[in-house]
């Protein structure tokens, strides 16, 4: 068997039908160049058609209309804008951000930013699933809100967020929403048009079969944003710069083919991730973290007492397996990653954690090849592990595991 990939939510393999539409941008066709798209001629008038062609693959896949999508370099940038925008565009005296604990670092390193800079933001506790409560977030909204920001579904444990609710909370009270779609497009229903308190959206090509380095922010009609990117006035003045063609045609075309390939992929991302589920939970003190139920098709988040995260990668990888350390933990420490801080993980946890993330092309007989595996690694690291790391896993049964 080759190498597994089962780190998707890090990055997914370009499609080799996305690589196809893309070629013909990046190669010299024959007897022409091909144009930037703010030219007038021919050249540049092809490259434009083109960029509107992708504009409404990515405007369909979430139910928005082709005016409402902005295309970045990728989902930082898209959270960066937003997140930087809606603070920017709110009147002077709204000074205030309710932002989740769990955001991945573009939306949290963007929201401190902020805060360094005088606004108020209400960092907002999630339940032990990592989950947001809505009534919670009712309760800390003020009059002096600028915005909200809740992702749609979390990079690192899965977990879903009840979206929905929240933007018919924000739309009744009249604040701005945000949320990061990044790991969510491709895996759950998006429907932008039914969902009016989505204010903008966060999305990324890499993580469902697009080029890196390409993303979009979805902007509702109406809603005012300021621009940090200044320039030749591109992409409705809010990111200016001349595009990267040969990407946002890549990222329509992946674009086209998850919302055409939705439910089969969904389907077969579910039964793996379930098939990981139920076989590393066999392992003794191994256990699922984030929402049993409502988490992404292909994420599985574990705990791994006994096992240290970065040993166990680095074996699974000389094994063959590609997968994730479950925690971006802080690099200066010894500290468990602001998601599983907020879901009340210590670092010890967060020292043993482990990210597996299946894409809809791994297969069963590669998730059994895994199994193996990784019930191999920890039965090693574990014989090896400091008694330190022994004792601070009292709900595993060391002996009788070794014994087994
Ligand atoms: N938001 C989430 C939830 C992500 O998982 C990621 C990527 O890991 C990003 C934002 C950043 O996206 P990009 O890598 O395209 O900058």
């Amino acid at each position: 068997m080759d190498y597994v990939y089962l780190d998707n939510a890090a990055t997914t393999p370009l499609d080799g039908r996305v690589l196809e539409a893309m070629l013909p941008w990046l190669r010299r066709p024959d007897g022409g160049v091909r144009g930037n798209p703010s030219s007038l001629h021919r050249a540049g008038a092809v490259a434009s058609e083109a960029i509107e062609a992708a504009r409404e693959s990515v405007a369909a896949m979430i139910g928005a209309v082709p005016g409402e999508i902005v295309f970045t370099s990728g989902g930082t940038e898209a959270d960066n804008l937003a997140v930087f925008g809606l603070a920017g565009a709110a009147p002077p005296e709204k000074r205030h951000a309710v932002i989740s604990q769990i955001e991945h670092a573009a939306v949290r390193e963007a929201g401190r930013y902020l805060e360094e800079r005088g606004f108020t933001v209400t960092w907002l506790e999630t339940d032990g699933f990592g989950r947001v409560d809505v009534s919670r977030l009712e309760a800390e909204l003020r009059p002096d809100t600028a915005f909200v920001g809740v992702m749609w579904a979390n990079n690192e444990v899965g977990t879903v967020q009840p979206v929905a609710e929240i933007a018919e909370l924000c739309a009744a009270r009249g604040v701005p929403f945000h949320t990061d779609a990044v790991q969510a497009a491709g895996r759950e229903r998006i429907e932008v048009g039914s969902l009016p308190g989505v204010s903008t959206l966060a999305l990324s090509a890499h993580k469902l079969g697009g080029p890196q380095g390409t993303g979009a922010l979805y902007v509702g009609t109406g809603v005012e944003l300021t621009s940090r990117t200044f320039g030749g006035g591109q992409e409705r003045g809010l990111r200016s710069g001349t595009e990267n063609v040969a990407g946002i045609v890549g990222f329509g075309a992946a674009a086209r083919l998850a919302t055409g390939e939705f439910t089969r992929r969904v389907h077969t991302e579910r039964a793996l991730r379930d098939r990981i589920i139920d076989g590393a939970t066999q392992i003794p003190g191994v256990r699922l973290n984030g929402h049993p139920s409502r988490r992404l098709s292909g994420n599985v988040h574990l705990t791994v007492p006994g096992a240290e995260s970065e040993s166990l990668v680095l074996m699974l990888d000389a094994l063959g397996f590609a997968v994730g350390k479950g925690s971006a933990c802080s690099s200066s420490g010894h500290k468990a990653s602001p998601v599983l801080e907020a879901m009340g993980q210590g670092a010890d946890e967060a020292f043993s954690a482990l990210r597996v993330s299946v894409g809809f092309e791994n297969t069963a007989e590669e998730i059994d090849a895994f199994l193996e595996a990784l019930g191999e690694c920890v039965s090693r690291l574990r014989e090896m592990a400091p008694r330190t790391l022994k004792a601070n896993s009292p709900d595993m049964d060391l002996q009788t595991e070794k014994g087994a």
